[in-house]
C-alpha cells in the first residue's frame, strides 16, 4: 500500500507539472496568435528615443473585423511628459487606443508616432520596450512576487525590486506574508486582490522606467480609499513620462493635460477638466452623474 502511495503522490506532482506546462503553453499560443497579426517590415529599425518623446495619433481609423469599424479618424497628441486621459461610454474604443499604441495591432489608416517615428515602421520589440503598461487586469505569472515585479527589468537586484514595491506601496503587504518576496502568486499561489495586482503592475512599470506609460484603469470598483491611494501611485509612475490614461472614473483625469471624450469610436469633446465643465456638454453631464453617484454612496454609508 505504502509503495502504491508514493508513486501516486509522485504522479500527482507530475500531473500538476504537466497541467501547469499546458497552461503556460496555452498562454504562449494565445500570445503567438496575437503576434501573428502584425509583423515587422523587412529591415525595420528600432525606435530611437533620445528624450521624453511626444506620442501622436494622426487620423487613425481601425477595425478588428473589416465589417465593423471601431475607430474613426482619431487624432490627438500627448506632448513629452504630459498625460492625456480618455473617457467615454463602454465600448467607445478607449482600450483599443491603448492596444494600438502598444502595437498589438497595426492601424489600417492614419499613423501613430512616438518621437516622430511611425510605430508601424520600427520594430515591435522596440515599441514595447519604450512603453510600460498597467492593464485593467494584470496577469501574474505562477511564480514569486519577486519574479513578478523583476519582470519589468530583467536582471534587477532585490534592492531595486524592493524600492519599486515601496514606491507602489505593496512592500508592506509583501513583507507581511511569511515568505515575503518569495511568496508564490498567481493561479497556484497567493491570490491577490485587483488593487494588489495593479500595484504589482505599477511596481513592474516603475522598475522598467519606460519613457511612455499606459494606464488602463480597472473597471471593477476598488473601494474609494484604495482607489485614491492607487491614483497617488499612478501619479508617481507617470511623473515625467508621456502618459495615456484610459479612465473609467473621472476623478482620475482632473489633472490631465487634455481629456478626450469618446463615443462610438470618435472623439466628441476634448479639453482640460475646467474647459470641459465650462462647455457644459457630455463631459459636464458625466461629471455631474459621477458626483451624484458618489454623494449617494457617501449618504448611504452615513459620511
Ligand atoms: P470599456 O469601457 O467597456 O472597457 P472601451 O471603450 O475600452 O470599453 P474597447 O475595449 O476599445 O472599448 O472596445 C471597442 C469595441 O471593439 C467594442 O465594441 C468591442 O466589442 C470591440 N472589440 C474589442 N476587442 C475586440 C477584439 N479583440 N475583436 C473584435 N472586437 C473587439
Amino acid at each position: 500500500m505504502i509503495q502504491l502511495y508514493i508513486p501516486l503522490g509522485f504522479l500527482g506532482v507530475i500531473y500538476r507539472e504537466i497541467k501547469q506546462s499546458l497552461t503556460d503553453l496555452e498562454k504562449m499560443f494565445t500570445l503567438m496568435e496575437r503576434e501573428r497579426e502584425i509583423a515587422d517590415q523587412p529591415g525595420a529599425q528600432p525606435l530611437r528615443i533620445e528624450a521624453t518623446p511626444a506620442v501622436r495619433f494622426e487620423n487613425v481609423s481601425f477595425a478588428y473585423d473589416p465589417a465593423r469599424p471601431i475607430l474613426h479618424n482619431v487624432s490627438f497628441e500627448i506632448p513629452p511628459g504630459k498625460t492625456v486621459a480618455v473617457v467615454g461610454s463602454s465600448g467607445a474604443g478607449k482600450s483599443t487606443l491603448a492596444r494600438l499604441l502598444y502595437r498589438f495591432y497595426d492601424v489600417q489608416q492614419g499613423r501613430i508616432t512616438i518621437a516622430g517615428q511611425d510605430i508601424k515602421q520600427v520594430t515591435q520589440a522596440s515599441v514595447r520596450q519604450a512603453i510600460g503598461i498597467v492593464p485593467q487586469d494584470t496577469v501574474l505569472f505562477n511564480d514569486t512576487v519577486e519574479y513578478n515585479i523583476a519582470y519589468g527589468k530583467p536582471g534587477a537586484t532585490h534592492a531595486e525590486v524592493e524600492e519599486a514595491a515601496r514606491a507602489a506601496r505593496i512592500h508592506g503587504f509583501i513583507a507581511s506574508t511569511p515568505l515575503g518576496y518569495n511568496t508564490m502568486v498567481g493561479e497556484r499561489g497567493l491570490k491577490l486582490s485587483g488593487g494588489e495586482k495593479q500595484r504589482v503592475a505599477i511596481a513592474r512599470t516603475l522598475l522598467k522606467n519606460p519613457p511612455v506609460v499606459i494606464f488602463d484603469e480597472a473597471t471593477s470598483a476598488l473601494d474609494s480609499a484604495n482607489e485614491r491611494a492607487i491614483q497617488g501611485e499612478l501619479r508617481t509612475a507617470a511623473q515625467n513620462k508621456t502618459t495615456l490614461v484610459i479612465a473609467h472614473r473621472l476623478s482620475t483625469v482632473v489633472d490631465a493635460h487634455e481629456i478626450l471624450v469618446m463615443d462610438a469610436g470618435r472623439i466628441v469633446e476634448r479639453g482640460s477638466h475646467a474647459a470641459l465643465l465650462a462647455a457644459n456638454g457630455r463631459y459636464a453631464d458625466m461629471w455631474a452623474m459621477q458626483q451624484q453617484a458618489s454623494d449617494r454612496i457617501l449618504d448611504e454609508i452615513g459620511v
